[in-house]
C-alpha cells in the first residue's frame, strides 16, 4: 500500500498523510469544533454555494490540515495549497487566484506570514472575489480588475491574534483547536496503530498518549519510534514497559516535554530566578527562534500549568520548579 512505501522510504509527510481522517466522522475529538464545522457545511451545501471562508488557530499538528483536507472533501471540491512564506509578492498571489475554479478550497498555511500587500490583496478577494492587478510601475501603473471564482478560503494559523483585525474579520467561521486529552489520543493511536500494523497493547497506547503532548502528530510520531523500540530490542508487541523506555531513550519525559520544553522551563528557573522575564531572553537563553517558543512550547507549558504569562514576562509556577527536582521558591506561583 502507499503507507507501507511511504515508511519503507522514510517519508515522514507522506506516512502523516496515510494517517490522516479523510471525514468529520473519523476525526477524534474537537467534538465542538466538528459540529460547528459540519452545520457550515450542510448549510453550504443545501444552498449550493461555496461555505463561508474559515479559520483554524491553534499549535503545530492539532489538525488544522486535516481539517482543511476535510472541507474539500467533503464539499466534493479540489483543494489547493499553498502557504504565507510562500507568497512573497502580491503577484503570487494574484496567479493562484486566478486559476481558482468556482468552489475551489484554497488552504493558506501560516497566513499570519503572508507580506502585507498579498494581505491586502487576500481582503478584496474573500469579500468581493475581485482583486486588483497593478501593471507597470510609478504614474504608469494600472490598475487591472480581475474576477475571481467564488472560493471557500481556509486559513491556518498557530495564534489567531497574529493577523491583522481586518483579514480576521473578513473569515465567516473561526475555529480554535485545543490539545486533546489522553483518552482521545489513545483513540488515534489505536486507529493508526490498525492502519500501520503495530501490535499495540492497551496500556502500551495509555502510555505513548500520555506523552505525546496532547498533539495527535507527535501521538502518531511516538507510535512509530516505540514500535522500532519494540521491534529491535524486544517481540514486537508496543508494551507499557516497552513505551516508557523507548519514550525515556528518546527524551521524551512523562508528561510529554520534549527538549525545548525542559529548555524553557530550565532557563526560566535556573537562570532566571522563575522569572518574569521576556519571551525573547527566553529564546535566546535556549537557542531558538522566538516564534517557536512562543507558539510550540509555551502553549503546552501554559496548559500544564507549569509556565504563566504576565504583563511583565514569563513566570515559573511551583508546579515547574517541582518537575526539575528543585525546591519551589517562597514567592512562586502555585
Ligand atoms: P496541523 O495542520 O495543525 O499542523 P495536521 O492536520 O497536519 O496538523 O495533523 C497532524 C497529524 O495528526 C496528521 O497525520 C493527522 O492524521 C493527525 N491528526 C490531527 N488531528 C487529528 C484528529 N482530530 N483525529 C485523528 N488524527 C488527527
Amino acid at each position: 500500500s502507499a503507507l507501507t512505501a511511504a515508511e519503507a522510504e522514510g517519508d515522514e509527510r507522506a506516512v502523516e498523510a496515510a494517517l490522516r481522517p479523510r471525514s468529520l466522522d473519523e476525526v477524534v475529538g474537537q467534538s465542538r469544533v466538528r459540529e460547528q464545522l459540519g452545520l457550515v457545511l450542510e448549510a453550504a451545501r443545501m444552498r449550493d454555494k461555496p461555505p463561508d471562508h474559515v479559520l483554524l488557530s491553534g499549535p503545530p499538528g492539532l489538525g488544522k490540515t486535516t481539517l482543511a483536507m476535510i472541507i474539500a472533501h467533503e464539499m466534493g471540491s479540489p483543494l489547493r495549497l499553498t502557504s504565507g512564506p510562500a507568497i512573497t509578492h502580491a503577484g503570487d498571489l494574484a496567479a493562484i487566484l486566478s486559476g481558482l475554479n468556482e468552489g475551489d478550497v484554497l488552504f493558506v498555511d501560516e497566513i499570519h506570514r503572508m507580506s502585507r500587500p498579498a494581505e491586502e490583496m487576500l481582503y478584496m478577494a474573500m469579500e468581493d472575489f475581485r482583486v486588483d492587478v497593478i501593471i507597470g510601475k510609478g504614474p504608469g501603473a494600472t490598475a487591472i480588475p480581475l474576477e475571481i471564482p467564488p472560493f471557500t478560503l481556509v486559513g491556518a494559523t498557530t495564534r489567531a491574534g497574529l493577523l491583522p483585525g481586518p483579514l480576521r474579520d473578513r473569515f465567516g467561521f473561526t475555529a480554535r483547536l485545543e490539545f486533546y486529552e489522553p483518552d482521545e489520543l489513545d483513540q488515534i493511536l489505536r486507529r493508526s496503530s490498525g492502519l500501520l500494523g503495530v501490535d499495540l497493547a492497551v496500556d502500551g497506547s495509555a502510555e505513548i498518549a500520555s506523552r505525546s503532548r496532547g498533539t495527535p502528530r507527535i501521538a502518531n510520531r511516538l507510535l512509530r519510534r516505540v514500535r522500532d523500540y519494540a521491534q529491535v530490542r524486544a517481540d514486537g508487541v508496543v508494551t507499557h514497559d516497552i513505551s516508557r523506555r523507548a519514550l525515556d531513550l528518546y527524551e521524551v519525559d512523562e508528561l510529554g516535554l520534549d527538549r525545548l520544553d525542559r529548555g524553557v522551563v530550565d532557563v526560566l528557573c535556573r537562570r532566571f530566578g522563575g522569572g518574569p522575564v521576556g519571551v525573547s531572553t527566553i529564546a535566546v537563553a535556549v537557542g531558538e527562534e522566538r516564534e517557536t517558543v512562543e507558539e510550540v512550547a509555551e502553549p503546552f507549558l501554559v496548559r500544564i500549568g507549569f509556565l504563566a504569562r504576565t504583563p511583565r514576562g514569563r513566570v515559573a509556577t511551583a508546579a515547574a520548579w517541582r518537575h526539575l527536582g528543585l525546591v519551589p521558591p517562597a514567592s512562586s506561583m502555585p
